[in-house]
């Protein structure tokens, strides 16, 4: 970019900050020479500046049996740019006043870093030398492993296999999604994965043209220069082609009872569906519906049987599918019961419809979160990673007026499609009730009680 433009976009940093800030939707983006994109958004809350830097790898782009690779990658990248390793790394960061963590997801993995605004620059430049002065090595790679284990939770043995316990965490959508295909059946093990592996994916992956800088706060007027300057030497890269998401294979058991324990007396109910395509309003119509069915179950189930404590309407995405789940932890006895009220309170409203006041009620709490939720720097940097999709040309998409459009004859046609899924029922409960637990006490202190009489008598024919 020529040395002016660099000029006047530092200016305008400085003089529009004030008149930005009232449009949160709006941002100063544009790519560099080398494709890296940045979003900057000056803001009036001053002293502090909230970074994500984004690449654009995650899970997504890996087989089964190499899902972990970029997870691996980005703890790596945190091990240590010298001989001080990660403790080192972990002051120089300290030093600046700043906080930093990363996460992998299934597209992405974004570095998150808050920091007090008149070390910025620094900040960032720690940042760089963490992702590209990282040396491999087979210790720094074994450490990073012994993380993911830790994170990951450890494999159930043999024993809890046979009991039915899964080795993903427990996530009944994630198990549906498992049988469809749409997710991996087991834990990726770590083994194979080493430094070489490691060192090719970031070479592919950790490309400029593959990373977007978003930049929010307090911005220092000469940001775009120093941008221009220490983003702008990292190289661009032909990027490896991004991996088709495996389509639904459609078969799945409609329903399973999971084991999560030994003992216990609670179990959880899932009910859960695919969502069908709607059509243009779709993320709207299911989010809406989400909130309505929410409030319905929360209010049958709840307040008015009392049968469980807190029931979720949740969306989760796993594969090319998303999953529109309802969950309510119940008393262990009454897990049939739980199964016929849900049952009988969506056959009632898809048949009734669902009501317009209610619909009104919600979607002014929809329409008001997306507000209160992007409060503040760090908040306002979360809400662009998340709407990355949706950004263009110095604008992300407001979501407000799609809300605004959806009656509930929508929410009605949504509902009743959603009925017409395959439905797939996982219960997850420990092996044993309580109850249950005296039970096999009770008959191993008769089995042993009746052997012993048995050797009793043995000793004395004897
Ligand atoms: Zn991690």
């Amino acid at each position: 970019m020529a040395r002016s433009l660099t000029l006047l976009l530092g200016l305008m940093l400085m003089l529009c900050s004030q008149l930005w800030a009232a449009d949160r939707l709006k941002v100063e983006g544009y790519p560099l020479d080398n494709g890296l994109q940045l979003i900057l958004k000056p803001t009036a809350e001053r002293g502090h500046v909230s970074i994500r830097l984004v690449v654009g790898v995650g899970f997504d782009q890996f087989d089964c049996d190499q899902k972990e690779l970029p997870h691996l990658l980005e703890h790596l990248l945190f091990s240590g740019i010298d001989a001080s390793g990660e403790a080192g790394l972990e002051e120089r960061m300290q030093a600046l006043g700043g906080d930093w963590n990363a996460f992998t997801r299934d597209s992405d993995t974004t570095f998150v870093l808050e920091v007090p605004a008149a070390n910025q620059r620094a900040a960032l430049d720690l940042l760089l030398a963490a992702l590209f002065n990282t040396e491999f090595t087979p210790e720094r790679v074994e450490a990073a492993k012994q993380v993911i284990v830790h994170e990951n939770g450890e494999h159930p043995a043999a024993w809890q296999r046979l009991l039915g316990a899964s080795s993903k965490r427990n996530d009944a959508t994630e198990q549906v999604a498992a049988e469809l295909g749409q997710a991996c059946a087991e834990q990726d093990s770590l083994e194979r994965l080493d430094a070489a592996t490691l060192e090719r994916v970031h070479e592919q992956w950790y490309v400029a043209n593959n990373m977007t800088l978003i930049m929010v706060g307090d911005l220092d007027r000469r940001l775009p220069a120093y941008l221009e300057r220490r983003f702008g030497e990292l190289p661009p890269g032909p990027m490896p082609e991004l991996r088709e998401l495996p389509e639904s294979t459609g078969h799945a058991a409609p329903e399973r009872t999971m084991t999560t324990g030994l003992v216990g007396d609670t179990a959880q109910v899932n009910l859960i569906f695919t969502e069908p395509w709607v059509g243009e309003l779709d993320q709207g119509t299911w989010q809406l519906l989400r909130d309505y069915l929410q409030w319905a179950v929360y209010r049958d189930l709840r307040l008015e049987q009392g049968l469980a404590y807190s029931p979720s309407v949740e969306r989760s995405a796993y594969g090319s599918s998303s999953f529109f789940s309802i969950n309510a932890e119940v008393a262990r006895k009454d897990v049939a019961q739980a199964q016929q009220r849900l049952h009988e309170l969506l056959q009632h409203l898809a048949k009734d419809g669902l009501d317009d006041v209610t619909l009104e009620r919600l979607r002014s709490v929809a329409l008001a979160r997306q507000n209160w939720m992007a409060q503040g720097n760090s908040a306002l940097a979360d809400t662009y990673w998340s709407s990355l999709g949706s950004y263009e040309e110095g604008r992300f998409a407001d979501p407000a007026p799609e809300l605004r459009k959806i009656h509930t004859a929508q929410l009605d046609a949504a509902l009743n499609l959603l009925l017409k899924q395959p439905s797939y029922l996982r219960v997850e409960q420990p092996l044993l009730s309580t109850s249950g637990l005296y039970g096999v006490g009770a008959v191993a202190a008769l089995v042993l009680l009746l052997a012993l009489v048995g050797l009793v008598s043995l000793l004395r024919r004897r």
